[in-house]
């Protein structure tokens, strides 16, 4: 009894002293969210999830997530040294210099969401936000990695104004959570709220491409910058989502650098050293679109069938979920994992990503894929629990699935994609 007592009390200890990535928390609360939009659309008899849409700008998001457990970091390091060596004033926080440092902040999203879509090189890591079909809370997590890079090259101004990193990465958490609640079909028009904030009604233009509606409302958190710099546009019309020309494509891979190949194509054919540069610099417009057709012929392979079996479906919903699990308790515990562990927990989610896009595009070869993930948790799991049991365990098991590689893939693909 006394040992019990013991024992719990060494625990209950150690969960007291633990040091918790509470953001983590972030994957609960919006993925809240997520369900109780899908569950008031179903019940208004509104059709505006589709699973295969949903599923992949969830997955873009696992990894724009895992990724910044790995840039954030780095982001705090260089907005420090910039604080530390360039910055032209000394800023204190108080009540006015926090507001002042809202205003430039979100002052600068603008421009750096403007620039997104108005020059190739920012459009190539911002297009990803815009491929989804689909409006609602599922589209607001698709975000990238490259655009955390783009935005943190516009807010590197910051600490060099002189305002200290601490003050800037707490109001970054307001711009990270504030656009989600933009991202709705469901929310109408807010009143005169509309006047001063991002509303659902004004976001809902961003993301259309109804020819009057391109290239409007930029704003993340205050609708001002559109109304001074003329970028602003009231929802008459009903909004047609996703890009210009729609992307019909859920290869994780493709989303992400369809349109740098597109770019680079462009590129070798420009003849002159100014043509290559509005290539890189220039709108997207000037891209020939007849190059994303090339491209897609070459390397795309669109795949006409959206009828999924139910096992995929299935394999799909566990993966998607695994993969945010594996997100929430990294996150959660990312003060205890190695940077090496880090590294495999990080591939293994991006492989599971890639493995998700290519069930949705019916893939086969997904197979391979399945076994170089199920070989790095082998890995990983000889990392954390580096005993004899558990290495022999794993190396036996990567074994026994490489003598059996062929039976097992006809029976995996059978079972995902009924072909027997
Ligand atoms: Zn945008
Ligand atoms: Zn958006």
């Amino acid at each position: 009894m006394a040992v019990t007592r013991s024992i719990q009390t060494t625990i209950a200890i150690k969960i007291n002293t633990m040091k918790l990535d509470y953001i983590a928390l972030a994957i609960p609360f919006f993925a809240f969210f997520m369900c109780l939009e899908y569950y008031i659309s179903k019940k208004r008899n509104k059709e505006i999830h589709r699973f295969n849409e949903s599923v992949a700008n969830l997955n873009v998001g696992i990894v724009e997530r895992i990724s910044d457990l790995l840039t954030t970091g780095l982001f705090f390091f260089v907005f420090n040294w910039l604080y530390q060596n360039f910055a032209f004033f000394s800023i204190q926080s108080t009540f006015t210099t926090w507001i002042l440092l809202f205003l430039a902040t979100d002052f600068l999203w603008y421009w750096y969401h403007r620039s997104g879509h108005l020059v190739n090189l920012f459009w190539a890591a911002h297009i990803v936000h815009h491929q989804s079909d689909d409006f609602n809370y599922t589209t607001a997590a698709r975000i990238t990695v490259f655009q955390a890079v783009a935005r943190g090259l516009f807010w590197s101004i910051l600490p060099m104004i002189g305002f200290e990193p601490e003050m800037i990465f707490s109001l970054l958490l307001i711009h990270g959570a504030y656009p989600f609640f933009t991202h709705t079909q469901l929310v109408g028009k807010l009143g005169w709220l509309e006047y001063i904030f991002v509303t659902p009604s004004h976001h809902r233009i961003h993301h259309s491409s109804n020819d009057e509606y391109l290239d409007k409302n930029f704003g993340d958190v205050l609708i001002i910058w559109d109304k001074i710099f003329g970028t602003f546009a009231e929802e008459t019309v009903q909004p047609k989502y996703g890009l210009t020309k729609s992307l019909e494509s859920h290869s994780f891979l493709w989303q992400h650098f369809h349109y740098a190949l597109e770019l680079i194509v462009a590129f070798r054919m420009a003849k002159t050293i100014k043509q290559k540069l509005k290539v890189i610099f220039g709108s997207p417009q000037n891209i020939d679109p007849r190059i994303r057709t090339l491209l897609e012929r070459k390397l795309s392979q669109k795949n006409t069938t959206i009828e999924y079996s139910e096992n995929l479906i299935k394999a799909i919903k566990v993966k998607t979920s695994v993969s945010m699990l594996v997100l929430f308790f990294t996150i959660l515990f990312s003060h205890y994992i190695s940077i090496n562990n880090l590294f495999f927990i990080t591939s293994f989610i991006v492989l599971s990503v890639i493995a998700t896009g290519a069930m949705l595009e019916q893939r086969q070869w997904v197979f391979h894929l399945e076994f170089v993930r199920f070989t790095l948790v082998c890995i990983l799991l000889s990392s954390v629990f580096p005993i004899d049991y558990v290495i022999g365990l794993s190396s036996f098991l990567v074994l026994v699935w490489l003598l059996f590689y062929n039976s097992l893939q006809t029976k995996y693909r059978a079972y995902l994609f009924q072909t027997e």
